[in-house]
């Protein structure tokens, strides 16, 4: 595959990976099977299928289905994106030294400082976005680092991380895996498995669901032995994803690829409509000339997304103008097929803290934008009247 070149083949295994016709009835679409136990035909004898902890048909389609888009040999999924990066750290024991990005989606660090901490597992918080981010990777390593974490493009900066770069240091200078959260741009834009990256995670909550109705995680891995671990970690701790919506997901990612062409030619429209307002101080986004990682950009992503963050001045001029917006709904959350707009420090990063926002740069005056697929002409309007009360 060409590096930045879109993955081929993309839809149809989309449509039909893990999503063939259902061999009883010939449905089309795949059976939800809502039971949490299987008849069996003699002591040790069934179909491969036991207690709906272990193994779900409707869970094993999914799961099919999300390695393919990924590239990976197989996947996991889990109830969240949270308890899908829970069950990576499972592979990880007191003394064990992890290397993460020091931007990360709110909920992660949450995680890494208060709970996995507490169990002995010590916690490296570098910056690595761009050229010095892979310097700062390859100094933080040590004997006992597992595991580097890696989101990229970041929440709400947009600060981008070269994949390709970091797995290289990682596998060169250590026994460190190196993982990377792709939810914002989805396997059809950034196949980080094919740049050299050891597993992805996923909350499909977001693009790979794409309409804001259920919850869900996934780990792609290209080891058997990641595998096992995590079929392990969802029969051993039961954070497992339900059918309904392993069946929404199903679902939602036969369409991922046209959502994601639309996310990404709004996402365009309404970076440059912000990038010349005169009422917005910043716009932080990979497909403008002015990101300082879009050579970056566009040697690792295929699309640039729809994830737009932008710098309203203060508080006081986020509230006005998030107040007066009436197609973009005020929301927590992304990857949805309706524009969510959000006001980062008091919602997905309140728990970081002022000073550590201070620190990566996120002010009070920033305000994030998940663009939908709604009319962008729609979007911009709303926009612009919204930012007229500033
Ligand atoms: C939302 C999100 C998560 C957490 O996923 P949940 O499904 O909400 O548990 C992790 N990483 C990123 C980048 C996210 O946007």
């Amino acid at each position: 595959m060409k590096k930045n070149s879109k993955p081929s083949g993309f839809s149809t295994r989309a449509i039909h990976a893990g999503q063939e016709p259902d061999l009883e009835t010939g449905a089309v679409s795949p059976p939800i099977y809502p039971t949490s136990t299987y008849v069996q035909q003699a002591i040790g004898k069934n179909k491969g299928y036991e207690y709906a902890r272990v193994s779900n048909p409707t869970r094993t389609r999914l799961e099919k289905n999300l390695a393919a888009l990924e590239g990976g040999i197989a996947s996991r999924v889990f109830a969240s994106g949270m308890a899908a990066i829970n069950a990576i750290t499972t592979m990880y024991k007191s003394g064990d030294h992890v290397v993460c990005g020091n931007n990360l989606y709110g909920g992660t660090p949450r995680l890494f400082t208060q709970v996995l901490a507490g169990h002995g597992i010590e916690f490296a918080y570098v910056d690595t976005s761009g050229v010095e981010g892979v310097k700062n990777v390859e100094r933080a390593l040590r004997k006992n680092t597992r595991m580097v974490f890696v989101e990229t493009p970041t929440n709400p900066l947009m600060a981008l991380s070269d994949i390709q770069a970091i797995a290289r240091v990682c596998h060169r200078r250590s026994t460190a895996e190196l993982v990377v959260d792709n939810t914002f741009m989805s396997p059809y834009f950034q196949q980080p498995l094919a740049l050299g990256a050891d597993m992805v995670v996923h909350s499909t909550t977001k693009f790979l669901n794409g309409h804001s109705d259920g919850l869900g995680g996934v780990v792609v891995c290209t080891k058997p032995e990641q595998i096992e671990q995590l079929s392990f970690v969802q029969k051993a701790a039961g954070a497992i994803l339900s059918p309904f919506e392993c069946w929404l997901i199903l679902r939602g990612v036969k369409t991922l690829a046209v959502r994601m062409e639309q996310h990404d030619s709004s996402g365009r429209i309404v970076a440059k409509f912000l990038a010349g307002h005169k009422k917005v101080k910043r716009v932080f986004y990979p497909g403008l000339p002015d990101h300082p990682q879009y050579a970056l950009a566009k040697r690792q992503m295929s699309g640039f997304g729809s994830m737009i963050s932008f710098e309203a001045g203060s508080l006081s001029n986020a509230n006005k103008m998030l107040k007066k917006v009436r197609i973009c709904s005020l929301a927590e959350s992304l990857g949805g097929v309706e524009t969510l707009i959000s006001h980062p420090a008091t919602m997905t990063h309140a728990a970081v803290g002022k000073k550590g926002r201070k620190e990566i740069g996120i002010t009070d005056g920033m305000v994030r934008i998940s663009v939908g697929i709604e009319n962008v002409e729609d979007i911009i309007a709303d926009l612009d009247q919204a930012l007229h009360a500033i």
